[in-house]
């Protein structure tokens, strides 16, 4: 149902929650926000803090309750990261459970939850109509589900094409789905970076701005989720994948060409 992300240096937490606050008026039965703990994370006055070797992978915090009541447990959590993503859900497929509750996440073939950290996270809007051959195929080479929806599928797919750049995974597993989606994805080993998609359903990039150092950019399925954050936004098209790291992004289109910027131009919303 609704969609935010973001790449910074500070904290993100804080506006991950409040963009799906700002979405809460659409109607959702579930939410969920999933964090990289491998990046390097400023405190207010710029100060980079440490990262500790035991949290540096993805971290997840899910809720069948309101938005409030995930930001109370990731407060109680003290989850703090500058790179994350965030859903609120209305289910298509599968219940409103919390097992259910976007992110989804991927540990590779074989392998079960708590076994090792997760690789993959993503959050998704729409319909996966190809999601029972998927998983069927993902099944067939180890891939466990911890869920009922046409949703998991993307995030093994992702896992099972990746090759050392996110981008190009999600370009080859998005090229497998039909339907409709926007996405929104982190992978463990690039703590900076996160791939969206979109195709049957809305997803926009916010450009952030900074005196000095990188810019955090942000992935929304409404500029109304960064209402307050970023006023300056980039209206994905239909098929365009965006490729958002610290202080730049890229925007290439389903044939994996980089688009420019009047093509795809920034404007400035109210
Ligand atoms: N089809 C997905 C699910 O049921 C996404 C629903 C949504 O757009 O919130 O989990």
């Amino acid at each position: 149902c609704g969609i935010v992300g973001a790449v910074g240096t500070t904290d993100v937490v804080g506006v991950l929650v409040q963009g799906l606050q700002r979405l809460e008026y659409r109607g959702y039965d579930s939410c969920g926000l999933a964090v990289h703990q491998g990046a390097p994370l400023a405190d207010a006055a710029g100060r980079m803090a440490p990262v500790e070797a035991a949290a540096r992978g993805l971290a997840r915090a899910r809720s069948t309750a309101r938005v409030a009541e995930l930001r109370a447990q990731v407060q109680a959590e003290g989850l703090r990261a500058a790179t994350g993503i965030a859903h609120t859900r209305w289910a298509t497929h599968g219940a409103p459970t919390t097992a259910n509750a976007h992110p989804h996440v991927s540990h590779g073939p074989g392998v079960r939850a708590g076994e090792r950290p997760a690789r993959v996270a993503l959050v998704h809007n729409g319909i996966i109509e190809n999601h029972e051959a998927l998983r069927a195929e993902l099944q067939a080479r180890g891939y466990v589900f911890e869920s009922q929806t046409d949703t998991e599928v993307i995030a093994h797919l992702i896992d099972s094409l990746y090759d050392g750049d996110l981008l190009e995974a999600v370009r080859a597993a998005t090229a497998r789905l039909h339907g409709a989606y926007a996405i929104a994805v982190l992978h463990h080993d690039e703590p900076q970076r996160l791939v969206g998609a979109r195709a049957g359903s809305p997803l926009v990039l916010g450009l952030g701005t900074a005196a000095d150092g990188p810019a955090a950019h942000y992935v929304a399925s409404d500029a109304l989720a960064l209402a307050g954050v970023t006023d300056r936004i980039v209206f994905l098209a239909e098929g365009d994948l965006v490729d958002v790291a610290l202080g730049r992004y890229r925007i290439v289109g389903a044939d994996g060409r980089a688009l420019d910027s009047a093509a795809r131009p920034v404007r400035t919303v109210q």
